[in-house]
């Protein structure tokens, strides 16, 4: 058991401050958007909203799913909202974001699981800001290929879906997700021609031969880019830290990465699947 006050020195981070991160707030604000930056509590948000980035989170701000690591809130979502992906270009616009991440709830109770908003936001952000580039970090369609199609076929450079953490610890982490079927939506989104990108917190308490086999698996799904980054407890209702994985070992999965054949690895305690993802966009 490791304990919140003993966070190593390799994960204190600069206070959010600056002119930039103040016009991001606001226009998060007035624009009624969700940014898994805030809901995440992410240690990064001095760096990318002073960048003037951050990651939008659509389909409101309530996930059908509890996942044991994420601070978003569980229930019944009631938001939908067909003037969101509106909403989301105008801001993405002002923000001048040059690449723009967006990613949203799990809406298992909607039939398209969210896919006609998804496909619309995406469009949207390429209608205002067509230079702008896009990864869309899209959840667990629960094996709805059909909605995943709808969803990835808005023109986006990039395509994600997290597999958060190793096979093993599934139950304990995404217990209503499914190993297998996160690699398939990862494989699937490879065959219709996307560039794929996934994403896994470590210090959960998987060993490095969970982590070996975790990539191994990656890698027959014909992944682009992978992220590895330091699990941080949101607040004390949350999994605990089991580890502070060293910066040293994340440097060592990088490189077993990129050995095993994953084409881009970005591995570090304070990465983020949307941390830098502006240098995954061509990749
Ligand atoms: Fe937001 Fe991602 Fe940056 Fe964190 S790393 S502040 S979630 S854009
Ligand atoms: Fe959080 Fe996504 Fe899990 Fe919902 S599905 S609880 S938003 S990680």
């Amino acid at each position: 058991k490791v304990e919140r006050r003993k966070k190593p020195d390799w994960l204190r981070v600069k206070l959010p401050v600056g002119k930039n991160y103040a016009r991001v707030r606001k226009l998060v604000d007035n624009y009624k958007l969700h940014t898994i930056c805030e809901s995440g509590n992410c240690p990064n948000m001095g760096e990318c909203w002073g960048a003037g980035t951050a990651t939008f989170m659509i389909l409101g701000n309530v996930c059908t799913r509890g996942c044991s690591f994420c601070a978003v809130a569980t229930g019944r979502p009631t938001e939908y909202d067909t003037e969101e992906p509106k909403r989301v270009a105008e801001a993405i616009k002002l923000m001048q974001v040059k690449h723009a991440v967006l990613t949203s709830v799990n809406r298992d109770e909607l039939k398209d699981r969210g896919a006609e908003i998804w496909y619309q936001t995406v469009r949207e952000v390429k209608k205002l800001s067509p230079e702008t580039t896009i990864e869309t970090l899209i959840p667990d369609v629960r094996g709805n290929w059909d909605a995943l199609y709808r969803m990835i076929e808005a023109g986006q450079e990039v395509a994600s879906h997290n597999v958060e953490t190793v096979e093993e610890l599934y139950r304990k982490v995404r217990p209503q997700a499914k190993y297998k079927r996160s690699l398939e939506q990862l494989t699937r989104m490879k065959e219709f021609g996307k560039r794929t990108k996934t994403g896994a917190m470590l210090g959960l308490g998987e060993t490095d031969e969970q982590v070996f086999r975790l990539m191994d698996d990656l890698v027959e799904t014909g992944l682009d880019i992978l992220t590895l980054g330091q699990y941080l407890q949101p607040t004390k209702m949350h999994l605990e830290v089991v580890e502070f994985v060293h910066p040293d070992k994340f440097e060592m999965f990088k490189e077993e990465g990129l050995k095993r054949g994953i084409k881009y690895v970005e591995s570090g305690p304070l990465v983020r699947s949307s941390y830098h993802a502006e240098r995954h966009v061509n990749v």
